[in-house]
This record gives C-alpha cells, structure tokens and sequence, in this order.
C-alpha cells in the first residue's frame, strides 16, 4: 500500500504540531506576566492551556483524529484570545494576535471551516477591540476599525487564496500520481487505494468482490512488428476496448508493461467469470488497424475473490497472477477461474 495519496493531513499535523509549541512556549511566558500584573484568571489559562499542549504534543504525531484534537485546541485557544482581548488591564499590542487567525484558521480546517472561523473570530475580535478603545470621535473609531479590519481581510484573502491553490495542486499531482500516463487508466497505487475502500465495504457488508489480471498474448511480436509506438497504440486499443465494457463502479488499471488488472466491486464469481470472458471475447473480436496493417490482439486472464484467496490485495494479485500464468501455460486468449479442475473451469475460444 502506498500510503495516503492526499497529504492534507501530514500538513495540518505539521503546522498543529508547529502551533502547540507556540502555546507551551508563549504560554509559559505570557503567564509570568500576567502574574506580574495580578492577573490571575488570565494566568491561570495559560498555565493550564500550555499544559494541555504540551501533552498534545506527544499525541500529535500519531492520532488518527486530527480533526477532533485540531477542534480541541482551536476553540480554546481563540476563546483565551479573546478573553485575553476583553480585559481592560491588557495592552493594547495584545490586538496584534488577531492577524493570526485567518492563517490559523485557513491552515488547520481547510477552505470553508478557515473561511468560517476567521470571520467569527476576527468579527468578535474587532467588536471587543471597538468596545475597548472607542472614543468620542466617530471618525477616529471608523479610522481604527478600518486600519485593523482591512489588515485582517488582507490577511485572510491571502491564506484564502494560497490555501485555494495548495489544494488544487494537492489534487493535480494526485491525480497525476494515480493515472497511467500512456492509457490515461488509473494505476497500480490506484487500484490499491480503491481496494482497501472495497475492501471495508466487502468486510462491512458481505459483499463480494472479485480480482481480474490481465496480460496481453505475445506483446512482444506487436512491439516486433509495428515498433515500440504501435504496441503503444495497441495498449491505448485495448484500454478503450476494455473500457466499454465495464460499469461505473469497476476499476480497470494498468500495472505496468502489458499487464493489465480490473477490480469487480459486488462480483460474485460467476459475474467475474462472465465479466472476464466477456473482456477477452470483445478484445479478440475487435481489430484495430496500424500503420495501414490489421492486428487483433488476444489476452490471458485470471480470476481472485476476496475471502476464498485472501484479504489482502497482495494475495488476490498473487492468485489472479498464477491463474493468468496457468491460462498461458494452457495456450493463451482464455480465463482460469480457479485452481482446481482446470478441465471445467478454463474457458478458451474454440
Ligand atoms: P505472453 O503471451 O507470454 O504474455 O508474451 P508477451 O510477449 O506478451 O510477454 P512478455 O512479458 O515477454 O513481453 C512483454 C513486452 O511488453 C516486453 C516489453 O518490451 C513490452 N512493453 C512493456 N511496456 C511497454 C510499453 O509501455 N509500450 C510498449 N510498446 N511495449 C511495452
Ligand atoms: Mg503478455
Ligand atoms: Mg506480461
């Protein structure tokens, strides 16, 4: 398994992990001077919000629930902002902490939750900050809350607008990651991140789930006789043949070379066998044309389920491969199904 395909959480991991040492550490200072000025309340949060980072610290790296803790340290820590914001014994220069909240907010949650979070607490933090210092001037009010709410918004397009493109790049580079350049089919790191939802799904509910390998018959006279860019378009040939055939939720793939694998989510065997047949009959009656010559191309295939040949996509691959090597062995452009009884359950074309 390649591990996770979408890096968003790593990300978060690392700037959370970044944040909660700011708070141990601002924390810890901030208290002493609080203290100094008898401001125990305020103190008192700190202390006991410093402690609490500190311990999420040593979970941070490997909980599986980063929204939750991410949730758990967030509310907190604005709610202490802005408690720290409303006292009147404060100073002033604690109003620079708000410019932090858009970039938090947009780094930790994502696009909507940062959008979301940044304007309640940016809105509460620029409400305490009108109530605190207004004066009688209206025009010095307005001069302020301008000065103050424009810098935030300047700050939250800014991490909207890098959050946005982080994302989309995120997804460009997976999807460019997953995907067979020559055939446009998804790949092997693919098919295994699709398996393992199968997988879940197969294990929840009892729902078969079937394994296809395919490999095309003597590639390597196409590649012969119409060069390494005919058995290039002979590939994409039997990406679109094959394509037609399937439904939505099945997973066709290439894994490399001329081997080819396809996932049947709800296939009993008897669907998978008739599937597969179906696949090699279709590409045997379908001829493309290189170059002004014919070629019809043949396969080889071989069937796993889940459950009866493993539960790992490692040990489906390993039985699907076998039988694809059996229906070679027992002369090419056929389907094995299963290991015993060969003489039944081997179709071939007559
Ligand atoms: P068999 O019927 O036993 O499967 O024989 P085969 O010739 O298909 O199998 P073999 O594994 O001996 O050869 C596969 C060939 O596929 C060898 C390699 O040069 C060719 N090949 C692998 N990747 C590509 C590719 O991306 N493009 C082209 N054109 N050829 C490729
Ligand atoms: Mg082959
Ligand atoms: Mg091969």
């Amino acid at each position: 398994m390649p591990g996770r395909l979408i890096q968003t959480d790593e990300h978060r991991r690392k700037v959370l992990r970044a944040l909660l040492w700011i708070t141990v550490c601002g924390g810890s200072f901030f208290s002493v001077f609080n203290l100094l000025h008898d401001n125990w309340l305020l103190a008192g949060l700190e202390i006991a919000y410093a402690s609490v980072s500190l311990f999420m610290l040593t979970i941070i790296n490997t909980t599986p629930r980063l929204p939750l803790w991410t949730t758990i340290y967030l509310l907190p820590f604005f709610s202490i902002m802005m408690v720290g914001l409303a006292q009147t014994h404060t100073i002033f220069a604690i109003f620079a902490w708000i410019q932090t909240i858009p970039i938090i907010c947009y780094m930790l949650l994502g696009l909507r939750l940062g959008m979301c979070g940044s304007l309640l607490f940016v809105g509460i933090g620029l409400y305490v900050f009108t109530w605190r210092f207004s004066s009688e001037s209206l025009l010095h009010n307005l001069e302020i809350v301008t000065n103050l709410g424009l810098a935030s918004l300047t700050v939250m397009i800014f991490a909207h607008i890098y959050e946005r493109s982080r994302l989309i790049n995120e997804q460009r580079l997976t999807e460019k990651a997953t995907t067979d350049a020559l055939t446009g089919l998804p790949n092997r790191l693919k098919l295994a991140e699709v398996f393992e939802r199968e997988r879940a799904q197969a294990l929840r509910n009892g729902t078969p789930l079937a394994l296809v390998f395919l490999d095309i018959d003597h590639f390597k006279q196409i590649n012969d006789r119409f060069g390494h860019e005919g058995g290039d378009r002979a590939l994409q040939h039997f990406a679109e043949v094959l394509q037609q055939r399937l439904r939505q939720s099945d997973l066709l793939c290439r894994l490399g070379g001329e081997e080819f694998a396809v996932l049947l989510p709800g296939s009993t065997p008897t669907d998978a066998l008739e599937v597969a047949e179906s696949l090699r009959e279709r590409l045997a009656s379908t001829s493309l044309e290189i170059d002004g010559k014919p070629l019809q191309m043949t396969l080889s295939a071989g069937l796993a389920h889940f459950g009866e040949d493993g539960l790992i996509l490692s040990s489906l691959m390993l039985a699907a491969d076998k039988r694809t090597y059996a229906a070679k062995r027992a002369g090419r452009n056929r389907v094995i199904a299963r290991d015993e009884s060969p003489e039944i359950e081997v179709r071939h074309q007559a």
